[in-house]
């Protein structure tokens, strides 16, 4: 199964721009962008990142603010906070070199054991496992596993399973193509086994249970969340706060939003913003997250009173005027805004 699945790969995967490299800097960057996010909306975001930032050295050196900036729209902003203070550590501890191991790559801020073995088996040639959806599904199918693969017992056999499969020859090429099977071929739904080069070794397809796996349980209903978003504009510039560090959309910035009820008005004035009866309504707006689904109403205005802006009060750590282009806005923060603008969203 090994050498079959490493023939396809080394013919079928696709081009991708961090394929190719054995830096683990570069590799680290894409792993981190990857999680919970589509290869092809990654694309851009890496190239404009590495681009900008060729070493770990030279984003150690940058401010957060600056990247969070590029990671605008990304999502899952501490995945940004996390590498920025993880490549300080590099410098700072380890003299700009990444620790060349799985366990010494895990030391460091907001590398588990996926992105360890990922790095150590591409970058350093490891032997180490990686996991992640596509494994979970290609694995579950070919041994036939039917534990809840969102369980601990169910994640323990598949890391075992991981574990026992990764060769001591070519084991990042061996964990991108499995990675690359479950995206490409393994799919979710209409699975190609007719084109799959490890058929032979499946369980589930001599079977005829490929369809059922792998098992997961439902996850909880994201909850529902009413906000009221104030877009204030005084000439080209915007009231902006940025969010506390941690915390759902940890240092971005955008308009201030408030729960939409009773309070809102309260809560617009401690962001100086008011009487709300000075801005205009200008639509509705659903925003989707994985554990929340955020349904806002955007009001518009000109600042025309007060100049100073008040304290910031949670949770917001600062209030500031600033163009939309100078600051990280979160992609809820642009749908904002663009509707504000007329822009459609
Ligand atoms: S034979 Fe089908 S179910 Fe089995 S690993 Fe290949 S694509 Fe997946």
């Amino acid at each position: 199964m090994v050498a079959a699945l490493l023939t396809w790969y080394r013919g079928a995967a696709r081009d991708l721009p961090w394929r190719g490299t054995s830096d683990p800097y570069a590799i680290w960057v894409s792993e981190v962008m990857l999680q919970q996010t589509r290869v092809d909306t990654v694309v851009p975001y890496y190239e404009r990142f590495v681009r900008r930032w060729p070493t770990v050295g030279t984003l150690a050196a940058a401010s957060i603010d600056d990247v969070l900036q590029a990671w605008s729209g990304l999502g899952y902003y501490r995945r940004a906070r996390q590498l920025h203070a993880a490549a300080t550590e590099v410098v700072d501890q380890h003299g700009g070199k990444f620790p060349s191991t799985a366990a010494g790559l895990a030391g460091l801020t907001g590398i588990g054991r996926y992105t360890s073995g990922a790095i150590a088996s591409i970058a350093f040639g490891e032997a180490a496992p990686v996991v992640d959806g596509n494994v979970i599904r290609v694995l579950s199918r070919v041994y036939e596993l039917r534990d809840d693969m969102r369980s601990s017992r169910g994640q323990k056999q598949v890391w075992a399973r991981a574990e026992e499969l990764v060769p001591d020859g070519a084991p990042g090429d061996f964990n991108q193509a499995l990675m690359e099977l479950g995206a490409t071929i393994c799919r979710p739904r209409k699975a190609d086994c007719d084109a799959c080069p490890i058929r032979p070794s499946c369980r589930a397809y001599a079977r005829g249970t490929v369809d059922e796996l792998p098992i997961m349980a439902k996850r909880k209903a994201p909850k529902p969340v009413r906000l009221l978003a104030a877009v204030v504009w005084r000439g080209e510039a915007l009231l902006v706060g940025q969010r506390e560090a941690d915390g759902l959309f940890g240092g971005m910035w955008e308009p201030p939003m408030v729960p939409d009820g009773e309070s809102a008005e309260a809560g617009l004035a401690a962001c100086g913003i008011g009487p709300l009866s000075c801005l205009e309504m200008v639509g509705r707006l659903k925003h989707q997250l994985s554990h929340r689904t955020m349904d806002v109403a955007v009001a518009s205005g000109r600042f025309r009173a007060r100049s100073r802006l008040p304290p910031p009060t949670s949770p917001y750590v600062r209030l500031a005027w600033r163009k939309p282009a100078e600051v990280a806005l979160s992609t809820l923060a642009q749908k904002v805004v663009a509707l504000a603008s007329g822009a459609p969203t």
